[in-house]
């Protein structure tokens, strides 16, 4: 026991030897709230314990006694008799005057910096407001602004400052700026640190706490105003529409009386929401039948969402590559060709879009050919499994595409254009198996690929887990009701 306390201390100087400096600064933050509580006090309290110690200094040195005290209290030197309860105690209590032990180390190391480099000061930028500016404002001249955005690695982030992101100054008494720190976001920022040379520079972000969150409806009239109702975010809403998306057709296919219900990461920082994170486990049901779907990230990295046994929720296939405005022709093997007025069938869809509108890999495959064709124009043809191939036409620009590279589902391949024999700007999109043409809304679009065997026991795994999560939480919301 007596071999706690060095060691303890021993590990607290070493921590702040080490501090990052994010540590430091929510530290003098600390610090900060701790001045601004003294602020409050009666003024001769005040006072008197600014004149005397400073108070952070004053509580590390009382907190080294306490320690002490609690030391010759140890089980050794006490009655045999002591419970295992009583030691779990004395352990956790030790470890409670560790913790104290740490934040009023921060509070002092961060006050003993904050009398070196001075005190923050807080700046969100506003429209308009330029560097030279806003260093002005704070009395540093043209050659700091020039030294600091000349900082390497970092410096030239400050040239794209935006309104709504804050600097926070630390200038010292002599009107040097010793720290700068560029918030981009709740967890980014930039520290910019004075050095005997100029500046140096470095990246901080933080992980916001994960917090797992149960939400369920029942559709009215839309899913969006049940989602809603739900407390769900509209991107969270996207989401799930997206993972069910290829078994329910969210405009055709939802009746009032459908249902959802699924857990969801919620993103914290100190207590306050950021936003939200993945879908980790959802299920609907719609006209009667449940479609469940679970998140996995596999031992590649590879992150997707899969039904209870394993199968993936995608279809191999895109049924549309583009987000189109109005079909303008659709398969027909009798059509009039728009150009030539002769019968001449028509073995693709075709998508009208607007001018340059990306154009994605319908599936995952490898580039057959991507360059001109006549009456195609900018063409690309894309080799999948299972002797599939698409076909994209009329496009006005090519992705830059080699022959034989490889392409993933939803990636850009080309743009929307009217090159060739087309009259408006438009996707003439083909869907060949064993290289007969068949009607891309219509053909039956096989499933992604499943789990791999060699992943199938950890995701059952994680399966079971979180649906058993899901259930609990959705019991649990019943008995409540
Ligand atoms: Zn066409």
């Amino acid at each position: 026991m007596n071999k706690a306390i060095p060691r303890g201390a021993t590990r607290i100087n070493q921590r702040l030897k080490q501090f990052p400096r994010r540590h430091l600064l929510l530290a003098s933050t600390i610090a900060a709230s701790i001045m601004g509580l003294m602020a409050l006090l009666p003024s001769g309290d005040v006072e008197a314990k600014r004149n005397e110690i400073p108070m952070p200094i004053d509580a590390f040195q009382s907190q080294e006694t306490t320690t002490e005290l609690t030391g010759s209290s140890t089980p050794s030197q006490s009655s045999p008799f002591i419970s295992n309860n009583d030691t779990d105690k004395s352990e956790s209590s030790i470890k409670e005057l560790e913790q104290e032990a740490e934040a009023k180390a921060l509070a002092k190391a961060a006050y003993d910096l904050e009398q070196r480099l001075g005190k923050w000061h807080h700046v969100t930028i506003k429209s308009g407001d330029n560097l030279s500016v806003l260093f002005n404002n704070q009395g540093l001249n043209a050659s700091v602004v020039y030294q600091v955005a000349n900082t390497p690695k970092y410096g030239e982030t400050l040239a794209r400052i935006r309104p709504g992101e804050s600097l926070e100054f630390r200038i010292n008494q002599e009107g040097i700026l010793t720290q700068l720190r560029y918030v981009k976001s709740k967890l980014e920022s930039i520290f910019f640190n004075r050095e005997d040379e100029g500046y140096r520079a470095e990246l901080v972000t933080l992980s916001p706490e994960i917090r797992p969150t149960y939400a369920n409806g029942t559709i009215e009239s839309s899913l969006f105003l049940a989602s809603q109702k739900a407390g769900l975010s509209q991107n969270l809403t996207m989401e799930l529409a997206g993972i069910f998306g290829w078994d329910i057709d969210f405009v055709q296919d939802i009746r009032s009386g459908d249902s959802f219900n699924l857990l969801y990461e919620e993103k914290y920082l100190e207590g306050e929401k950021l936003g939200d994170g993945n879908i980790l486990v959802a299920s609907f049901t719609n006209q009667g039948q449940t479609y469940t779907a679970i998140r996995y990230t596999d031992s590649n990295g590879d992150t997707d969402y899969y039904t209870p046994d394993g199968k993936s929720m995608k279809k191999a296939f895109l049924r549309t590559p583009v987000d189109f405005t109005r079909i303008s022709s659709r398969f027909n093997p009798n059509r009039l060709h728009p150009v030539f007025k002769t019968k001449r069938p028509h073995r693709g869809v075709d998508y009208a879009a607007p001018m340059n509108t990306p154009i994605k890999a319908a599936g995952d495959g490898r580039v057959q050919f991507s360059g001109w064709q006549n009456g195609f124009g900018n063409v690309v043809f894309i080799q999948h499994p299972n002797n599939v191939v698409t076909v994209y036409a009329h496009a006005n620009k090519l992705a830059g595409l080699k022959k034989g590279q490889k392409v993933r589902q939803g990636q850009t391949i080309a743009y929307v254009g009217q090159t060739g024999w087309a009259t408006g700007p438009h996707l003439h999109y083909e869907f060949r198996v064993n290289g007969v043409h068949r009607n891309p809304m219509t053909v039956k679009l096989p499933d992604a690929a499943p789990i791999a065997k060699s992943e199938m026991a950890s995701f059952k795994k994680r399966s079971e887990l979180m649906i058993a999560r899901l259930e609990k939480q959705s019991e649990t919301l019943l008995a409540t009701q």
